[in-house]
């Protein structure tokens, strides 16, 4: 029987051996999941997606182990939704939900789950930092933190020097990277229930779908264009890029020239792939100026539905248009109509 403190550690980190021991004995099976487990799963999907999940809990026993318990039905059902930016956005929320658990460990706490993701670090003998690990193992860590970038660290003979805080980061970003390389997990044989879950949890996402674009990018914030209306395989590459997944070369160009051929000024596209993993300022504004005809150039055309096809991003087999453009304008006009046929306010 675990210990209450036990439990609250398993639920903070649901990736550790002691949560999946948590799993293990409570040998549930997809077919007879409890209902409070469901619910949870859900929350935490939505949560997750929208960039908002930090259950507090202190003391139920039940609840922590429902917690714990729904995770790996969690995984089941973002795998289930089949969406590679969801898989980024409920890495990137647990991970950052870790890194503030993370800096209120204890010491040895933090060290304990150093071990779980094998890193082999040492303590070093400066009371300026926490920890120390081979250069060799740091590198095999990607950071989009400035702050963590090599240039920024204490750096000797091969051995670079951690802050507590940075350590802390440091353990994120793995728990980051590994939860997202095990997504999607294998879901053959998965209840008709469970996927019906995931298939109305993506319905309900959709339509929320620019609502958690982010203050910048928001549904209406871009004066003229509306994102809402944007056909799926645009909206697809718009929702991604927002999610700081690393969009293909193709895929940039083709939701760079839909933008830019709808009205939405370069300065604000740009602004758009500073989301992008790899964002450079200065490779992105030549980019984005070059599409746009600035500088003297020919303005690129957005591709047609055959060349998107092509390049891989079209979700659909077809959507009764061969331009992405026309299934924009399409929508607009039908939204106008919509809004003109409204009883106006009394
Ligand atoms: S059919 Fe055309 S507009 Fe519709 S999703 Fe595919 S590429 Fe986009």
């Amino acid at each position: 029987m675990l210990s209450l403190q036990e439990l609250q550690f398993a639920q903070r980190y649901p990736f550790t051996s002691l949560a999946r021991r948590v799993v293990k004995e409570a040998n549930l099976g997809l077919e007879d999941l409890p209902e409070e487990v469901m619910v949870r799963a859900r929350e935490m999907v939505a949560g997750c997606i929208k960039g908002k999940y930090a259950p507090s809990i202190r003391d139920s026993q039940s609840i922590l182990r429902t917690e714990v318990l729904a995770f790996p039905v969690a995984k089941i059902l973002v795998s289930l939704m089949n969406r590679q930016e969801f898989y980024q956005r409920f890495a990137k929320t647990f991970s950052d939900t870790y890194f503030s658990a993370l800096k209120a460990e204890r010491d040895e706490a933090l060290l304990d789950l150093a071990s779980e993701f094998n890193v082999k670090y040492s303590l070093p003998e400066s009371k300026a930092f926490f920890a120390c690990l081979a250069l060799f193992d740091y590198l095999k860590t990607t950071f989009s933190e400035d702050f963590m970038k090599l240039s920024n660290q204490r750096i000797a003979k091969g051995v670079i020097y951690l802050t507590r805080n940075d350590f802390a980061r440091l353990l994120s970003r793995l728990a980051f990277t590994q939860l997202l390389a095990s997504l999607p997990v294998s879901v053959d044989g998965v209840p008709a229930k469970l996927k019906a879950e995931a298939k109305a949890l993506l319905a309900q996402l959709d339509t929320a779908r620019f609502k958690f674009a982010g203050p910048e990018f928001g549904a209406g914030s871009l004066g003229t264009i509306n994102p809402s209306l944007f056909p799926p395989c645009m909206a697809n590459l718009y929702s991604q890029l927002l999610s700081g997944v690393d969009v293909p070369h193709f895929g940039r160009f083709d939701i760079a020239t839909f933008l830019l051929a709808i009205g939405l000024p370069a300065q604000a596209v740009m602004d758009l792939f500073k989301h992008a993993p790899d964002y450079d300022e200065r490779v992105t504004r030549y980019q984005v100026e070059r599409l746009a005809g600035q500088k003297g150039g020919t303005k690129y055309s957005p591709p047609n539905c055959e060349k998107v096809k092509a390049h891989g991003f079209c979700p659909l087999p077809s959507c009764g248009v061969k331009h992405p453009l026309t299934y924009y304008k399409r929508e607009m006009l039908q939204a106008a109509r919509e809004a003109k046929a409204k009883p106006p306010k009394p």
